[in-house]
């Protein structure tokens, strides 16, 4: 069995290439110096649409078709 690059981190399943609208979150402290900690989760771009995207205030727009290359 091929070892996973990417898990997802909703769904815990590895994330095929072929998903091209996969998501990098990079969560960082918004008051951190340039060498604060950061974490990196990887997402699907179905579950970063639905669990990431409908998560926010309805006033924050979040598209996930904008993250696929073109
Ligand atoms: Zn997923």
């Amino acid at each position: 069995m091929a070892e996973l690059e990417y898990q997802c981190c909703y769904c815990e399943e590895g994330i095929a290439k072929g998903d091209i609208g996969a998501v990098r979150i990079v969560i960082s402290g918004l008051w951190a110096q340039a060498d604060g900690s950061t974490q990196e989760v990887y997402a699907h771009s179905e579950c970063a649409a639905d669990k990431f995207g409908r998560a926010l205030s309805s006033s924050v727009p979040f598209d996930i078709q904008a993250f696929a290359p073109d």
